[in-house]
């Protein structure tokens, strides 16, 4: 519009004042471009005769804004934003609305243990609003029971029940490999058979004798009792070899136990005999052939005491 009038305009004095009748050719400069603010304008030049009109570009009103958060909203205060038109600097502010929950944060934590529970404390960032969770109680985590030890909480070291034992029988435990040997127990049991062993022979001796010496010639009842003692010295051999078991540190004891159980039984064939003198001597031989291993014995425990 404003174009039209200003070439009408134009023409007009064109041909009052100079009467000049220039077919125009006009050439066009952007001399400033629209923004949000200012309009533009473009400049038409008859390249013939000079003649001029302007012709205007509204301007667009489409600011650049930018935002800036002055403050930033929480659960109970406003916050604050200016907007920045970066072409032209126009500037408007606005209010932003409160956040619509609270901004938690672990403020401390109780630990639950395995009977009581515990608790997890927060607290709002923006208003110091209070809120608590509670943690569930755990319960115990038992470990199964041993050979020593019962059910046993790993967390708490409360027990249930009692230990199991351990499976007897062997040298070890077969459950936790225990070794259930008892080398002091084993020694003592050896020590008293063998002791014994070794007191029986002497009675049977002894019998022999008081049954020649009573009678002249023989006495049952000694002579039974002799014997008797004869298969309880055998006896106590045979115990004192079984002790020593399969345990490796007795093997050496054990081998001279079982000698020592084979001159007995020998003693008792030849103690046998009906003559009581012919056996208290068999006897008394016998215990001779038998002191030396006795003693060996003896040396070999006391050095596995
Ligand atoms: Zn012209
Ligand atoms: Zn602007
Ligand atoms: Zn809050
Ligand atoms: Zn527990
Ligand atoms: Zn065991």
């Amino acid at each position: 519009m404003k174009k039209i009038v200003a070439m009408v305009t134009m023409l007009f004095l064109c041909t009052l004042l100079s009467g000049c009748a220039c077919k125009h050719t006009f050439e066009s400069v952007v001399v400033r471009n629209a923004s949000c603010a200012e309009c533009g304008i473009i400049r038409y030049t008859c390249t013939k005769c000079n003649a001029q009109y302007d012709d205007y570009v509204p301007q667009s009103g489409d600011h650049k804004y930018s935002a800036k958060e002055i403050l930033s909203a929480t659960c109970s205060t406003q916050g604050f934003k200016i907007y920045k038109c970066s072409t032209c600097g126009k500037t408007y502010s606005e209010k932003t609305p409160t956040n619509a929950s609270h901004t938690y944060v672990v403020d401390s934590i109780k630990e639950a243990t395995c009977t009581t529970s515990g608790t997890k404390s927060y607290k709002c960032t923006g208003c110091n609003a209070k809120k608590t969770e509670t943690i569930p109680a755990t319960g115990h985590v038992f470990s199964d029971a041993t050979c020593t030890a019962p059910k046993t909480c790993k967390n708490c070291g409360k027990t249930e029940g009692n230990a199991l034992g351990h499976i007897t029988g062997g040298n070890t435990c077969p459950r936790c490999g225990a070794s259930l040997f008892n080398k002091q127990s084993v020694i003592n049991t050896i020590r008293a058979h063998y002791a014994n062993g070794v007191n029986e022979l002497s009675n049977s001796a002894n019998y022999y004798k008081k049954a020649w010496d009573t009678s002249g010639i023989t006495s049952d009842n000694y002579v039974r009792e002799a014997r008797d003692a004869m298969a309880r010295a055998s006896t106590h051999f045979q115990n004192a070899a079984n002790t020593c078991g399969n345990y490796p540190e007795f093997a050496s004891v054990k081998s001279e136990l079982w000698s020592i159980i084979q001159v007995a039984n020998d003693t008792v064939g030849k103690a046998g005999d009906p003559s009581s003198s012919q056996a208290f001597f068999a006897i008394n031989s016998g215990l001779n052939n038998i002191s030396p291993r006795l003693t060996n014995i003896t040396n070999m425990i006391n050095g596995l005491r």
